[in-house]
């Protein structure tokens, strides 16, 4: 995956990664739409947050009656279709509060080209023929009062023409870093390419992850969130109407050195666990590739995401705030250890493995999974009781002046 080439390469190096990064799709035991119930859940959890983040938008006035919605990094789970169903209900009430139709809403769901949209767009509720508001509340769940459509592309450049989108909402997406090249402005690497450079001292030798890893590694990771954020955060400040909102939810942690988690950090857990792993797999793997393989995922913390947001200078803060998220096991029965060993690998799975499919092939990542298990059954009752996330609440407006509704 290194950068090598330049040219036409540089092209089918992209598309090679944009298709590598997805969660996996379908609707089997390890695909998304079957792990991602601890979303849900912390999704919920935070919905007084994005309620306040529109309510605190000043309504437009919509001269061609429409309202665009945007949900970027959406997945093809169930989660985007509750969160944008709350978002055009909320926002028909604001419409209704002050005497005014509710607009035609239109709900574009974007995320990277492999995502599996075909099992998105087979989950979408029916369309409700008019949309009035009594229509609306009435409906609830079962039905959308939206037009919806797919946006295929990276968040990190330009996905929306100007000045289009009313809200943008974004759920456990931003932590994934880019594989934007700062020096080509194109996707090549999904990790710095100095944690996979055998010669610099960033490089992730005996690890897969950043948590637990030299400063150097933890630095170069660092180096590309706040690079990663600020691309996101230009491109939606282009994109935003005058008076937009937007609400960002990604993985966080709350101490300030990255390569130091304390031992109940969950990341650090999982880092534990996949390379021992490696390890143990040792034979089959050989070290150098364990070593080229880094989860390009990055937990900032707060300071470090509100750095970013200051100096890029498009929004101004309504509310950034770290939140203990819970656990991310969801499971039916907390003592029976196989059902935690099964659960806790498959969320792995659905998340990372599509890229370690890719990388060490099918076989071994059978194994890898199969051994994650088994080792997590063993440990059910810590996992349970310790493993714990934290998020990144962001609340942003855009800090152009608005001409409200009202
Ligand atoms: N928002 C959903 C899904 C979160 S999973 C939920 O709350 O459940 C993270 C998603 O981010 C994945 O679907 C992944 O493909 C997407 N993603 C990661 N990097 C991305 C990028 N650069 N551009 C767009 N989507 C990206």
């Amino acid at each position: 995956m290194a950068m090598t080439v330049k040219g036409e390469n540089l092209v089918v190096t992209k598309l090679k990664l944009e298709r590598m990064l997805s969660m996996k799709g379908g609707k089997g035991e390890t695909s998304y739409l079957k792990n991602s119930q601890a979303q849900a859940r912390h999704a919920r959890a935070m919905l007084h947050f994005l309620e306040a983040t529109l309510s605190a938008m000043k309504l437009p006035l919509l001269e061609d009656g429409r309202f665009a919605v945007a949900d970027l990094g959406c997945s093809c789970g169930t989660n985007t279709l509750f969160l944008m169903g709350i978002v055009v209900e909320h926002v028909s009430k604001m419409y209704a509060a002050l005497g005014h139709d509710s607009p035609e809403f239109q709900v574009f769901f974007s995320d990277l080209p492999c995502n599996d949209f075909n099992v998105l767009f087979q989950l979408l509720p029916p369309q409700l023929s008019s949309s009035s508001l009594e229509q609306c509340l009435a409906a609830a769940e079962e039905q959308r009062s939206y037009y919806a459509a797919g946006v295929p592309g990276s968040f990190y450049g330009r996905l929306f023409p100007s000045r289009s989108i009313n809200v943008f909402n974004s759920t456990f997406s931003l932590h994934w870093l880019s594989q934007e090249s700062p020096l080509f402005g194109v996707a090549l690497e999904q990790v710095p390419e100095r944690v996979t450079d055998k010669r610099s001292p960033a490089y992730n030798r005996g690890r897969v992850f950043v948590h637990g890893a030299s400063a150097d590694t933890a630095a170069a990771y660092k180096q590309q969130f706040q690079a990663d954020l600020t691309s996101f955060l230009r491109a939606r400040a282009v994109e935003m109407t005058v008076g937009g909102v937007m609400f960002l939810v990604c993985l966080g942690r709350t101490p300030i050195d990255p390569a130091d988690q304390g031992g109940a950090d969950a990341w650090n857990d999982l880092v534990e666990e996949a390379s021992t792993h490696s390890h143990r797999v040792h034979g089959l793997l050989e070290s150098e590739k364990r070593d080229s393989f880094n989860i390009p995922v990055y937990a900032a913390c707060l300071r470090e995401f509100e750095e970013v947001v200051k100096a890029e200078g498009s929004f101004s803060i309504n509310k950034l705030q770290a939140v203990k998220g819970g656990s991310p096991l969801v499971v039916n029965h907390p003592e029976d250890a196989s059902e935690v060993g099964r659960a806790l690998a498959n969320s792995c799975r659905s998340v990372a493995g599509v890229l370690v499919e890719a990388h060490i092939g099918e076989r071994l990542s059978e194994e890898l999974f199969g051994r994650l298990e088994l080792r997590a059954a063993r440990h059910a009752r810590e996992l349970m009781e310790q493993m714990q996330f934290f998020h990144i609440v962001a609340s942003l407006s855009s800090s152009l002046p608005s001409h409200p509704a009202s």
